[in-house]
């Protein structure tokens, strides 16, 4: 399937640098990859705000939750309810 995201229409471009240069996130990683994928929630991010730096998203928890929260938020405007999105992804993070 091809990477597509409802979280930013340039996925050529980091979301928070603009850097060209850039890493695929996953919000919702391991066993929900795939659900990220099927519902868009991807991210450009470059490498060092990715993984490769200690406040990269994959080290620094607010980052992450930030991501998972403005997921969450689309997935109930335009998907589900909040037990719908609990019962796929596990949890709520709002
Ligand atoms: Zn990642």
């Amino acid at each position: 399937m091809k990477l597509y995201s409802v979280l930013t229409d340039d996925l050529a471009h980091c979301v928070i640098t603009g850097s060209p240069t850039v890493a695929i996130h996953h919000v919702f990683g391991a066993a929900n990859r795939s659900l990220s994928e099927k519902y868009g929630f991807v991210i450009p991010l470059r490498p060092d705000w990715h993984n490769m730096a200690d406040y990269g998203i994959h080290f620094n928890r607010d980052l992450d939750l930030y991501w998972k929260r403005r997921a969450q938020e689309y997935y109930e405007a335009h998907y589900g309810t909040r037990a719908e999105f609990m019962r796929e992804f596990g949890r709520n993070y709002l």
